[in-house]
């Protein structure tokens, strides 16, 4: 088995103009892992608010001895030595993951919902991200949803009404919010979110600093609509601190270290009542279909990571109906832009 590993600058798609809280790159490292003829395909996404770089993700994979991981991958042991080599890294991790079970999928000759025993006829409705912006902006934006029925609005800023406003002279599709820790008063939060609620706000994300358990828990008792955990969430251990205080989670494979540590997440906040989001940072296809073929097994879909690119590697997951689709191909179902 042969891994190699390459930095890789994904470009944001923004002919419109860049707000002040956009950025217009990402960088990633694209892994390809080489097995029997068989390649599997990974990416680790390096959004700059957290302490992974491409440098610390290609330390990381330096130090994996590919003797180490036998064949059938059993990903609890991969996982267990991962976490041996190092307690952090977990994007690093994450592309790991990704191209094994991209891999092993492949060499069994299944697509990976089969092999990870997800229904694709399960599939959430995915979301359109509107990020932070003046009037013109939004809308502009929000004429590149058509192809989904839920947007995604990025609040916490004082443009919050103005944003609302803006999308609702084109738009009546149900919201997801998310404040991005962006509101500090619970009560304000509150009023905001029955406001929200009337304005067809399906749940919320994030509307408090990830340290205030207590507001939030406040929030949380108090409002009409879910209070999601993103910033607040990370991996399966953070369960049992946020129950009773946010009624779902946000599940990232670059926050948690991939696939199977995602999978196990869910088998768990499941079982914890929690309502699941599986999100995306701005990744290409690679992740975001990694992603989306648990996506079947949670309440909520994020995943229009790709639809947000310029330079997407591979070709963009197909949507029908507001859904992404997962398709028959062996492995993630990823196919290269030549
Ligand atoms: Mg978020």
């Amino acid at each position: 088995m042969i891994i190699h590993a390459k930095p890789f600058t994904l470009t944001l798609k923004n002919p419109f103009g860049i707000s002040k809280n956009t950025r217009n790159e990402t960088q990633t490292i694209m892994v390809e892992i080489k097995k029997d003829g068989f390649i599997g395909f990974g990416e680790a996404c390096l959004p700059p608010y957290l302490p992974e770089t491409q440098k610390s993700v290609l330390a990381f994979i330096q130090k994996i001895d590919p003797k180490e991981i036998s064949y059938p991958f059993d990903f609890e042991l991969i996982h267990d030595y991962f976490n041996h080599v190092d307690s952090e890294n977990f994007s690093a991790k994450a592309c790991l993951d990704i191209a094994l079970h991209d891999l092993m999928a492949k060499i069994e000759n299944k697509t990976l919902f089969q092999l990870l025993n997800s229904n694709p006829d399960k599939m959430p409705y995915s979301a359109f991200t509107i990020g932070i912006d003046k009037s013109d902006m939004i809308i502009e934006k929000v004429k590149q949803s058509s192809a989904f029925r839920y947007l995604k609005v990025k609040l916490g800023s004082d443009k919050d009404d103005e944003m609302i406003a803006a999308i609702r002279t084109i738009s009546f599709k149900p919201l997801y919010v998310d404040v991005n820790e962006g509101w500090k008063d619970k009560r304000k939060a509150l009023e905001q979110i029955f406001r929200l609620r009337d304005d067809g706000a399906k749940l919320i994300e994030q509307p408090l600093p990830k340290a205030e358990l207590i507001d939030t828990s406040w929030l949380s008792e108090n409002s009409p609509i879910p209070i999601l955990a993103d910033e607040a969430f990370q991996t399966i251990e953070d369960l049992e601190k946020l129950q009773g205080v946010y009624k779902g989670i946000v599940v990232k494979l670059m926050k948690c270290g991939g696939i199977y540590p995602a999978s196990k997440i869910i088998e768990k906040a499941k079982m914890m009542d929690f309502k699941i989001m599986m999100g995306c940072m701005n990744e290409s296809s690679c992740a975001v279909m990694a992603g989306a073929a648990l996506a079947p097994n949670c309440n909520y879909a994020d995943l229009d990571g790709p639809f947000l690119l310029t330079n997407n590697p591979f070709v963009n997951p197909k949507m029908a109906d507001g859904k992404i689709v997962l398709n028959n191909n062996a492995g993630i179902g990823l196919v290269k832009v030549e």
